[in-house]
């Protein structure tokens, strides 16, 4: 069934329509479920596509492709066969990248407090040495990200995410007055939380804008690389290239994970970037650490084996995702289409939709959903400091349950959404529900 718009009926139809969702609601919410659809995780039948990692390199299989013994120190770059599998994927050729820890993430805080601590190429000093230190923080964004910067007291700016990126006049307005803003999260395919996908021209905006900061900083985290939901491998302009094109080389960090490609915590993770910014990465993490895990990395390459093996593997991915990501999208379609009360993309990757209702409904949405036992992402974690200032935009994680389960849930978040929203309406109205 169908809903109309809303804003535009009459109060007594809209009461009428609340009366009929609140019935739904409450025959969904007795049906006491537990549903989780709050974090980005692979599922087990997922993680069992990359089973074969557990047998390998073997016993007999530790030398790579130079004649290195992995199971000794060194090696700090990564594998070099490993780096060329990766390097296609994320815009760089092997030399200027790194092969790090099990976690992109970890290399984000690390390059994070290696330019505090030390400054990064081209500061003037250590950025702890500056009076402020603020990141742009475009929004809907992902809630480690500004984790980082609050842990580090680095001010967050929040800057709109449209679906082609974020809004580049804004951007360009801030990096271009402000030389305190050092750096500027990005996600740009198949962002978490709301699937937006960055455009060529932001690309390109972003890599040749002019920055009041000498030694600004996109943190590129193209964790979503190759998690592609539809034919359509989509691919973004290298903003490596772009930045060195644009005579700005060493701009972009880039990072990325195999942590939802293999084993999510025992997979491989990336640093990419200009020549002596990987220079200058490599010199603060050999202070860290004598080499990397050079067999995880060796039984990736056994695993993988090239980059068309590894996109393969991304096809098997998908044929279990893409369902579940398409049992949400239909729900809230069926239920929320044409209401006006919410709104969403559908995405073509990634892990995350994210539902925007009515300004002022977020948490109480999610309170509902909770109530009537679906678990949600809670309301402004999708913002730095857990701070949505208009209380509008949820993120649904629907990959770790099985289809039959999201089928379920994602009916409980449009049917939650939906009495959330009319009674807001109703509300506005002078009527009390
Ligand atoms: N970046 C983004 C945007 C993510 O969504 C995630 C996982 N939820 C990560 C990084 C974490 O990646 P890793 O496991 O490589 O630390």
């Amino acid at each position: 069934r169908s809903v109309p718009q809303l804003q535009s009926l009459s109060t007594a139809d809209l009461s009428s329509i609340l009366q009929d969702v609140q019935r739904r609601y409450d025959a969904f919410r007795q049906r006491a479920l537990a549903l989780d659809l709050t974090r980005g995780k692979p599922a087990s039948e997922q993680l069992d596509l990359s089973s074969a990692l557990l047998g390998l390199p073997g016993e007999d299989d530790f030398l790579a492709a130079d004649k290195t013994d992995t199971r000794n120190y060194g090696v700090l770059q990564g594998l070099p066969e490993l780096r060329a599998l990766l390097a296609p994927l994320f815009g760089t050729v092997p030399v200027q990248m790194v092969i790090g820890d099990n976690s992109s993430l970890a290399l984000m805080h690390d390059a994070i407090a290696y330019s505090l601590l030390k400054g990064t190429v081209g500061s003037e000093r250590p950025w702890v040495r500056e009076p402020r230190v603020a990141f742009l923080c475009p929004v809907p964004g992902y809630d480690r990200h500004f984790s980082i910067c609050q842990d580090f007291g680095i001010e967050m700016i929040p800057v709109p995410l449209n679906a082609d990126g974020p809004d580049m006049d804004v951007v360009e307005r801030l990096v271009g007055e402000d030389a305190a803003i050092k750096g500027m999260w990005c996600v740009p395919k198949y962002s978490n939380p709301s699937g937006a996908v960055y455009s060529d021209a932001v690309v390109e905006r972003l890599a040749a804008m002019t920055t009041a900061a000498p030694d600004f900083r996109i943190f590129w985290d193209n964790a979503y690389a190759v998690h592609h939901l539809t034919d359509e491998r989509i691919e973004i302009p290298s903003l490596i290239d772009a930045c060195a094109r644009h005579g700005h080389p060493h701009r972009a960090f880039v990072f990325g994970s195999t942590s939802k490609v293999t084993l999510a915590g025992a997979g491989v993770a990336l640093f990419a970037s200009s020549a002596e910014n990987v220079k200058w990465f490599l010199g603060r993490m050999g202070k860290r650490s004598i080499g990397g895990d050079k067999v995880n990395q060796l039984r990736h390459v056994r695993a993988l084996r090239d980059t068309a093996g590894l996109l393969a593997l991304m096809d098997r991915h998908r044929a279990i995702v893409a369902p579940k990501f398409a049992a949400v999208a239909d729900a809230f379609a069926a239920h929320l289409g044409g209401t006006g009360v919410a709104s969403w993309l559908v995405p073509k990757g990634g892990y995350f939709i994210s539902l925007d209702v009515l300004d002022g409904c977020a948490r109480d949405f999610v309170k509902a959903a909770k109530d009537a036992g679906v678990e949600l992402t809670p309301a402004g974690a999708t913002h730095p400091l857990g701070q949505d200032p208009h209380d509008r935009t949820v993120r649904i994680a629907p990959t770790f349950p099985d289809l039959a389960t999201v089928k379920v849930a994602a009916e409980g978040v449009a049917l939650s959404a939906l009495l959330v929203t009319t009674s807001a309406l109703l509300a506005g109205r002078g009527v009390t529900t």
